[in-house]
């Protein structure tokens, strides 16, 4: 089979490590013949992402904290023309929030939640739609925490409520830009951000019980969901928020 991203150009923002989801998905994209560019927050990941973005065959490797508009403008600058998929796999909360009660969560940790994992996702569309001129697809990776109470996942839970109903404003806005944005709802994997929420493993053991599929989610399924949405295949499908977690947004019990 011809590959699905041959002759497009991918930004991939939120490799941390080779545990990250945007790690799996900038694989895939690879594999299926994209070139990527890869982003990292700051000055402690670069050599990481060098060496990473090195394995990966990625044809850059830029600095950008999703929260610095000036970071942002310069990343355009420096990406020029020709983007044709952006995949935002960024979220942050302070850990107290994702361990204490909810009702407990202040108005920084709130905001910081909010500015990060959701208002991000409206900035990089911001800065990189006049990269896509003949159109393009924009993703963006949530959680079933968005829309049904998971213990501890609190603050974030409200971001990525927050982080879909953008998804469908941005979706509205561009599709006559033919740019299509979406979200994939993974289902919970351990990554360096996942560890963050207290008693994760318990997610972890329950979704494996319960899921229609009996088992967690591979990085690789979200990855190949990713490639899928951003290539020809997926052409007709904007503002959706699409589930890759072992059915598991079904169970009512
Ligand atoms: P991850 O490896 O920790 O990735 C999160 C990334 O966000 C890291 O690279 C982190 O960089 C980056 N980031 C945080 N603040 C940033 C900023 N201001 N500017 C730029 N980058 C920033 O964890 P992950 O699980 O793969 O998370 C990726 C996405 O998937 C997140 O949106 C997460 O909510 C979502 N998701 C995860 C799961 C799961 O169970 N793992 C399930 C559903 C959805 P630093 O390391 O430098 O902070």
């Amino acid at each position: 089979m011809a590959h699905l991203l041959e002759g497009k150009t991918a930004l991939v923002l939120g490799i941390a490590n080779k545990w990250s989801l945007a790690y799996a998905i900038a694989s895939a994209y690879r594999r299926e013949g994209a070139r990527v560019v890869l982003t990292y927050q700051n000055e402690r990941l670069r050599q990481t992402l060098e060496e990473l973005g090195g394995e990966l065959g990625a044809a850059k490797v830029f600095q950008c904290d999703v929260t610095q508009p000036a970071e942002l403008e310069r990343l355009a600058a420096e990406l020029g023309d020709g983007l044709d998929t952006v995949m935002h796999s960024i979220a942050f909360a302070n850990r107290d929030d994702l361990s204490r009660p909810f009702v407990e969560t202040q108005r920084d940790g709130y905001l910081l939640a909010q500015e990060v994992s959701s208002y991000s996702l409206l900035a990089v569309a911001r800065a990189t739609v006049p990269l896509m001129p003949a159109g393009g697809s924009i993703l963006t990776l949530t959680y079933l925490g968005s829309q049904r109470v998971v213990p501890n996942y609190n603050v974030m839970g409200v971001a990525k409520a927050a982080l879909e109903a953008t998804v469908r404003y941005l979706a509205s806005d561009l599709g006559p830009k033919n740019i299509r944005v979406n979200a994939i709802s993974a289902g919970p994997v351990k990554t360096a951000s996942a560890r963050a929420v207290k008693d994760f493993s318990t997610i972890l053991d329950v979704v494996a019980k319960h899921a229609p599929l009996r088992r967690n989610t591979d990085p690789a399924e979200v990855a190949d969901t990713a490639v899928f949405l951003a290539s020809n295949l997926g052409r007709g499908v904007t503002g959706n928020t699409v589930f890759v977690d072992a059915g598991f947004h079904i169970m009512g019990i």
